[in-house]
């Protein structure tokens, strides 16, 4: 299982490094000169980093202990085998968009959330930038599908790493052929498609929730007609960023910060 996550880590570092470069290289819109934003970004992430370990990976063994019904080891073989990946993939994606739109639709999870979408800038940062108890939430209930899937924890370990690999695109400021973001748009979430979600203004912030695979806006009708521009002002309506340590307190605070 080491071996397991250090294979995540090092396809995750990967990618984000690349984006980290691509972005600087070639950007698809002007970014801002602010090292305080990658300070809070940052900050938020070390400490999810420091108390995963202590918190977050305990839950997720838990979940592996506490399956609802055992899976026979013919369904871990070959074909079979991928197919069921695929599908345990696909299930885990769906319960990601729907736990996304609760978050935007349940006032207390809101205020978790919110402190991701108070950023006023996108970039691979972006995608890291969540607090800890948003964290800690959703590892928690996403029990509620790995237990009843009976999903092995390889197959949870990769969607973990997919769902890492694709946040780190979809929030980048890479620029892409815009004839080739169209297509993929089509099939996997871009920056097009996610920068729409950060606009600052509530109804588009309230949709394209997806975070793999696009289809689910589709799906469920949630899928904002706005199109992406460069000058597009990205944060949460209505609030500011905070510096680090008010972002901490913000989901706590009776009176918003
Ligand atoms: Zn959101």
């Amino acid at each position: 299982m080491e071996q397991l996550l250090f294979w995540k880590m090092a396809f995750a570092g990967g990618v984000f490094v690349s984006l980290f470069i691509a972005e600087r290289l070639v950007r698809a819109a002007p970014a801002p000169q602010s090292r305080e934003r990658l300070f809070r970004n940052f900050g938020l992430w070390l400490i999810v980093v420091a108390a995963s370990p202590l918190i977050v990976a305990p839950i997720t063994a838990f979940g592996g202990n506490h399956l609802v019904w055992a899976r026979g080891p013919e369904l871990s073989i070959g074909l079979v085998g991928v197919a069921v990946l695929v599908i345990d993939l696909i299930i885990l994606d769906l319960w990601t968009y729907w736990l996304h739109r609760a978050y935007h639709r349940i006032p207390i999870m809101w205020r978790l959330h919110e402190v991701h979408h108070r950023d006023e800038f996108l970039d691979t940062s972006s995608a890291v930038r969540f607090h800890l108890g948003e964290v800690i939430l959703s590892a928690i209930l996403r029990l509620i599908p790995i237990t009843l899937l009976a999903a092995p924890l390889m197959n949870v370990v990769i969607f973990e790493a997919i769902l890492l690999a694709s946040a780190l695109f979809h929030h980048s400021n890479v620029r892409l052929p815009s004839g080739f973001e169209r297509v993929l748009s089509f099939f996997i979430v871009t920056p097009s498609i996610h920068w729409v979600h950060h606009h600052a203004v509530r109804a588009d912030t309230d949709s394209n929730y997806a975070s793999f695979l696009s289809v689910w806006d589709r799906v469920f009708a949630s899928r904002s007609a706005t199109q992406r521009t460069p000058d597009m002002k990205i944060g949460a309506e209505g609030v500011e960023d905070l510096p680090l340590f008010g972002l901490l307190l913000a989901p706590i605070m009776r009176k918003r910060l």
